[in-house]
């Protein structure tokens, strides 16, 4: 029978043909010759730009966005905010961006790629594009896709017809220290005090807003208040004068520190701290708006479900479509929500700093066995790691001041920031603090901490499409709910459709919500010996209980707002003799002019 055996003389002529056909395959794929891969080069954005270069930037609430922009402009910078992403812009992201992204990675991109090209509807040219606007967003080495951010921008920039146009990071790995390295943008003392006002500003009132709204005695007031509020401390950042030791200082210190450069700076950064956080300008911005939001009335004794919202940082936070309006739709269906500030975040990344340390140090020690004799560097050793834990103990101290002062100066019923600690202790038994990616153990830890203090009814946990690590974490859930069987917990999972289905499972989940919490107000309502009339009846005669700053003391075991207010009210009653007098005679009268 006749063979078509290719005859192979030897060894040489079998790698001599792989060669050849790894060669022809190199060159179809376009690797001939070899291309490695570098990080793009960002062109840079110089300080000579400033006047011209407009920076462009988004991802928050409408609150942060406004005050993070007035602080911009105080600060010099062209800058303006982008709209809240909604589904167009989350196609656009699909069209444009990589395969199998997450949902907030589809949503952002898709949205600055929107932007622009309305710019371009509008008559801006493509150059004119690229050369007078910049995008600033925050970067990670990941280990989820958020390390992809940077790349997936440029790549759908470049997609659709952009290439060039630059984007800045703020590396979140770099913490409140970070500096861009383009000298157009500059990290100065100003702005870092600013930025950090804006940041505590815009969490606060974020929070206030969803404590307020759903107990409002006139629809449309605590919006309306807001607004004007927000905007009342916008001019305030953007007018506030900057310290300069130069002006300030009496007339004979003036040529010291004009000469003295390490002087002029030491004071100047300390005199702009004190400015930002103790200016008299700032603390009256501050009285002005308590002021205007507690002139919002409300009635606290409406029962509603407390609903805690955890999940993805991005879905937790955005207020459109990249969470079905989810907010919108709880507070329409009759609950209160309890939203998350970003504060936590930063708090949770400078607790993991410092956890990270310490696991880290017998590698990262500088001297690694030192005998027990070697004194010296058992001391390196101790002092080296002590050192720091303390300076980031004590960014993790002055973060946390400065947020709750902001909560004390703006009516101090914000809600306090949760112990770090407490957070990662309850969450250890199911997920351990160092697996990192997205919100890592905190997702866990909010929804045991929230159950066992019994601070809500019912845990709403946010999670984008293709979200790994809130994957991760939605399997571990299951073994926390089998552990606490009181719980209310509904993972949702976020993407650009399916808003109706989603809707609906929190409507039933919600439904079981309501049941609690009707449950919880009439037990205390019962505790009390007292009538919702006589309550109401009180709180007609005491205005002040209807300001929403006035402080209803929070009693443990007790989520609901009506249900802590009808406790408060009650004891207040029973303190108050005349009161209890006069009710009671007029009791008596109507049971006599009764018959009874
Ligand atoms: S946490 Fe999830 S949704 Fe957020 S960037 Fe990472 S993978 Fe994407």
């Amino acid at each position: 029978m006749a063979t078509n055996l290719i005859q192979i003389a030897n060894d040489s002529e079998i790698k001599a043909r792989l060669e050849a056909e790894r060669a022809r395959l190199r060159k179809i794929a376009g690797l001939d010759p070899p291309r490695h891969f570098h990080r793009p080069v960002e062109r840079a954005f110089t300080a000579e730009e400033r006047g011209r270069v407009t920076i462009l930037f988004g991802g928050f609430t409408w609150k942060h966005e406004d005050l993070i922009r007035a602080v911009f402009h105080g600060c010099g910078y062209r800058c303006e905010k982008l709209p809240v992403p909604d589904v167009p812009a989350f196609q656009i992201g699909k069209e444009f961006g990589n395969n199998g992204q997450c949902n907030p990675t589809y949503f952002t991109v898709g949205n600055l790629v929107q932007y622009l090209q309305l710019l371009e509807k509008q008559g801006l040219s493509r150059p004119e594009i690229l050369n007078n606007y910049v995008f600033f967003t925050a970067g990670s080495c990941g280990p989820c896709r958020f390390g992809m951010y940077e790349a997936e921008y440029r790549f759908a920039l470049k997609n659709a017809g952009f290439d060039g146009f630059r984007v800045l990071l703020f590396k979140d790995s770099d913490g409140i220290k970070a500096a861009s390295g383009e000298p157009g943008l500059k990290f100065t003392v100003d702005f870092g005090f600013g930025m950090l006002n804006a940041m505590h500003l815009g969490d606060v009132i974020n929070d206030l807003i969803y404590q307020i709204r759903p107990f409002e005695a006139t629809l449309g007031a605590t919006d309306r208040t807001f607004r004007e509020t927000v905007d009342g401390l916008c001019e305030d950042l953007k007018n506030r004068k900057s310290f300069e030791i130069e002006r300030r200082a009496p007339d004979w210190a003036k040529p010291k520190f004009k000469n003295n450069k390490i002087l002029r700076y030491t004071f100047n950064a300390l005199g702009k701290w004190h400015e930002h956080m103790w200016g008299k300008d700032y603390l009256n911005a501050l009285a002005t708006a308590r002021r205007k939001l507690d002139s919002i009335e409300v009635d606290r004794t409406r029962v509603k479900p407390v609903v805690k919202i955890t999940g993805e940082f991005w879905a937790q936070l955005t207020e459109g479509d990249g969470n079905f309006h989810m907010f919108e739709f709880l507070e329409r269906e009759g609950a209160q929500v309890l939203v998350e500030p970003i504060a936590t975040w930063v708090a949770y990344l400078m607790y993991q700093a410092k956890a990270n340390t310490r696991a880290k140090w017998p590698v990262n020690r500088p001297h690694a066995n030192p005998k027990w004799h070697e004194a010296k560097k058992h001391f390196a050793n101790y002092i080296g790691l002590r050192k720091k834990l303390w300076g980031i103990g004590a960014g993790e101290r002055m973060w946390n001041f400065f947020y709750h002062r902001t909560i004390k100066n703006l009516g101090g019923i914000g809600h306090h920031l949760v112990p770090q600690t407490e957070l990662a202790l309850l969450a250890h038994p199911f997920y351990n603090q160092f697996a990192r990616g997205g919100e890592g153990h905190l997702e866990v830890g909010k929804n045991v901490y929230y159950t066992v203090h019994k601070r809500c009814h019912m845990v709403l946990a946010l999670k984008p499409f293709g979200c790994m690590p809130s994957s991760q974490s939605d399997g571990v859930q299951s073994a926390v709910i089998n552990k606490f069987r009181d719980m209310i917990f509904l993972p949702i999972e976020t993407s650009g459709e399916g808003e109706v289905n989603a809707h609906s499972r929190v409507q039933m989940a919600l439904g079981e919500a309501k049941v609690k919490a009707k449950t919880e107000f009439e037990h205390c309502l019962k505790s009390t010996g007292k009538t919702l009339l006589e309550i109401h009846g009180y709180v007609e005669e005491h205005p002040e209980l209807k300001r929403p700053f006035y402080h209803v003391p929070h009693r443990e075991g007790v989520a609901g707002t009506a249900a802590q207010f009808v406790m408060h009210v009650s004891d207040r009653i029973n303190r108050d003799t005349r009161f209890w007098k006069r009710t009671r005679v007029a009791g008596v009268a109507i049971r006599a002019a009764a018959g009874d």
